[in-house]
């Protein structure tokens, strides 16, 4: 190795032992999973987490004078700090949601309870819909302007349409850090400049992020990061809203309920501080301890080399398909991730993975809850094949193969 450099080491075959779910098969063919960017699999780690918490140690968070209540309680509460440390971001910055969907919901409704008429909510066309329905919402309901920074033909960000939109009348500005469907990655860190710039608020959609990319949030400086379970190995029914202190100690509650007051009376009520009052109720406890021992699993390994393995299985997915004149892809950025969204000529997304998952072969086809980006290109579908670390050059080549032979169905 040259002087100093780290050293890169990541045993993908080693990772994805890990994976029960990955040695079962599929219509009678070994299970090629290229799903991961709608949900990926769970290594034992988190299995064991989850079933280690309802079988050994459970009761409700927080309240609690008794035993197990005390170590549910750290278990939750660890966990809070493993994401913290994840992020390196401090652990009062850390609210736990039931996904991405409601943690942008939260940002969304508690700063819209101070936006007014014609005030400016700037996102980009490569959004997800959970990053821009919450937004609509303020649109209809509060008056505000909703504007949308344009999407290059390659998939890159028109990064100066979008400081073309950032002025005077800019309250927040919502991006994603990588694009669900063209992997797209975007500079987060430029763009929250911009909106500091005219005194917005910037927030980061880290649901892909999070995932694929170290993520330094004292470096990234967003006022708000969104990450969610499910995607990073973890359950469902947990998500992350990170906020930075100040930020959040600024937003009104989103739900009221149990654990989010300071004290209640019949005619007052004084709320917690941050994260408490932002988890109004029961939290979803055995779904954090499942999210903190995904996230300990994944920090174990040299990030940025399973960021290389991840960009290599995409970049021999890409050399195999782009010479074939049927083959259209979606998103070819400079900056991108380990995602290939693309469309077969002559033939529908749909009918092509359908095709594909008789041959095992696990991918997405449709909008991919990015209907604007979709209309931006002039397509109702596409096909979609994302890529998790325990995918492996043998899952790209059934792929490849499975695709070539689908395609001749069409013919
Ligand atoms: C999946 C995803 C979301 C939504 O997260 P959920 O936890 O499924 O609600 C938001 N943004 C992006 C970019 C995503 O990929």
């Amino acid at each position: 190795m040259a002087d100093g450099a780290p050293v890169m080491t990541f045993d993908a075959l080693a990772a994805r032992a890990q994976f029960p779910i990955l040695s079962r098969q599929v219509n009678g063919k070994p299970l090629v999973y290229l799903d991961n960017a709608a949900s990926s699999q769970k290594p034992r780690a988190v299995i064991d987490a989850m079933a280690g918490a309802m079988s050994g140690s459970y009761a409700n968070v927080h309240r609690g004078l008794h035993t197990l209540a005390n170590e549910t309680t750290e278990a939750y509460e660890g966990a809070r700090r493993s994401v913290a440390r994840f992020l390196n971001a401090g652990e009062d910055e850390i609210v736990f949601t039931k996904g991405g969907t409601e943690a942008i919901n939260l940002v969304a409704s508690s700063i819209g309870q101070s936006i007014g008429e014609g005030d400016e909510i700037v996102v980009s066309q490569m959004e997800h819909h959970s990053n821009v329905v919450p937004w609509h919402l303020l649109r209809e309901r509060r008056g505000a302007v909703l504007r949308f920074a344009r999407v290059l033909d390659d998939g890159a960000l028109d990064m100066d349409h979008l400081a073309s939109l950032i002025g005077p009348r800019t309250r927040v500005v919502s991006i994603t850090q990588m694009s669900n469907v063209l992997g797209t990655i975007n500079p987060v860190a430029e763009i929250a400049g911009l909106a500091h710039a005219v005194g917005a608020v910037m927030v980061v959609d880290g649901c892909q992020g999070a995932v694929h990319l170290p993520v330094d949030l004292k470096a990234l400086d967003c006022d708000f990061y969104v990450c969610t379970g499910h995607k990073l190995y973890g359950p469902t029914g947990i998500g992350v809203l990170y906020g930075k202190a100040e930020a959040l100690s600024a937003l009104p509650p989103y739900q009221g309920g149990g654990e989010m007051i300071e004290s209640v009376t019949e005619d007052t009520v004084r709320y917690a501080e941050p994260p408490r009052r932002f988890e109004a109720g029961t939290p979803p406890i055995l779904e954090a301890i499942g999210l903190g021992a995904a996230i300990e699993w994944l920090s174990a390994f040299d990030r940025a080399a399973v960021e290389a393995h991840e960009t290599a299985l995409y970049q021999r997915a890409f050399e195999a398909l782009r010479g074939h004149d049927w083959f259209r892809p979606l998103g070819t950025a400079p900056d991108k991730g380990a995602i290939l969204a693309f469309t077969v000529d002559g033939a529908h997304a749909h009918d092509i993975a359908q095709i594909l998952d008789r041959y095992g072969v696990a991918v997405r086809a449709g909008q991919h809850c990015a209907e604007p980006l979709m209309s931006r290109f002039g397509l109702t579908s596409s096909i979609r094949a994302s890529f998790a670390l325990y995918n492996t050059f043998e899952d790209v080549d059934i792929f490849v193969d499975a695709l070539g032979k689908a395609r001749t169905f069409f013919q």
